[in-house]
């Protein structure tokens, strides 16, 4: 009986030893948004890391290089990444425009911008266009992809702890343990997380929009066209790791009159 128990217990307690070491020696900084966040990979990691996609995406991409679509991203980019301050001050800011109907755009880690030419007709506007590449630019500021890579790590190493310490009991049942451990990982750990860059990602890329001079009062609309574009079907792939729509707009009023004295410092009217 004992002999059972220790052999269920040492994998998990070797598992918890190994989390602490990993999280203790991993990075720990404030990020945009204020929260304290701890990182699995440092900015060098980060910029590399972010380089190498970035080739990999263009190798495999039509992309587009001048006319009024090209020029008003270029434009968009720039004036974003001109005042995330502090944040993206280490960054090597790049952007492309990806010939494509999918409605995406993202920011690589280190600060390589993608966008699809789907998600113009979405945006609209400069303006429009600015929400979305506010909010990208701001997941890799907040360094939300290499706080990632810690909690998966982090998932990971407790998963194959629980593994071994259910090595002895029948092949069906210790399958069936893995499996609901690892659902509620997922739901319970990991998807919390997500939300979390999420709306720091609103908030923060808000922020950026405004001190760049553009309306943020157009981040509503924004995701109201987004909400619309998802309805019926399947929503665009840009949208399947985001929330829902209407917590989204409620929680960006909210946020909106900070962001309109920002827009108002900026010049805006
Ligand atoms: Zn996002």
């Amino acid at each position: 009986m004992k002999e059972k128990l220790l052999r269920i217990a040492i994998p998990l307690i070797i598992a918890l030893i190994v989390v602490i070491f990993q999280r203790v020696s991993a990075p720990k900084i404030v990020n945009e948004a204020g929260r304290t966040a701890r990182l699995g990979m440092n900015p060098q990691q980060e910029l590399s890391l972010g380089a190498q996609a970035y080739q990999q995406v263009l190798s495999e991409s039509r992309t587009i290089t001048s006319g009024a679509n090209y020029e008003m991203v270029k434009r968009c980019a720039g004036r974003l990444t001109a005042v995330t301050g502090e944040a993206g001050k280490n960054f090597q800011w790049a952007v492309s425009v990806v010939e494509s109907n999918q409605v995406n755009a993202f920011c690589l880690p280190g600060g390589k911008i993608v966008v699809y030419t789907g998600i113009l007709p979405v945006a609209q506007s400069e303006a429009g266009l600015a929400v979305v590449m506010g909010h990208e630019i701001a997941h890799a500021t907040n360094h939300h992809g290499a706080e990632r890579v810690l909690q998966e790590k982090t998932a990971n190493t407790l998963l194959t702890g629980a593994n071994f310490s259910l090595s002895g009991t029948d092949p069906r049942q210790h399958q069936q343990i893995m499996g609901l451990i690892g659902a509620g990982a997922r739901v319970g750990y990991l998807l919390p997380f997500s939300r979390d860059h999420e709306s720091e990602a609103d908030s923060v890329g808000l922020k950026y929009m405004a001190r760049a001079g553009y309306d943020p009062r157009e981040a509503v609309e924004f995701w109201k066209r987004m909400s619309a574009q998802g309805g019926g079907g399947a929503p665009p792939q840009f949208l399947s790791t985001h929330p829902a729509h209407e917590t989204r707009i409620a929680r960006l009023k909210a946020e909106l009159p900070k962001a309109i004295e920002i827009y108002h410092a900026a010049g805006g009217k």
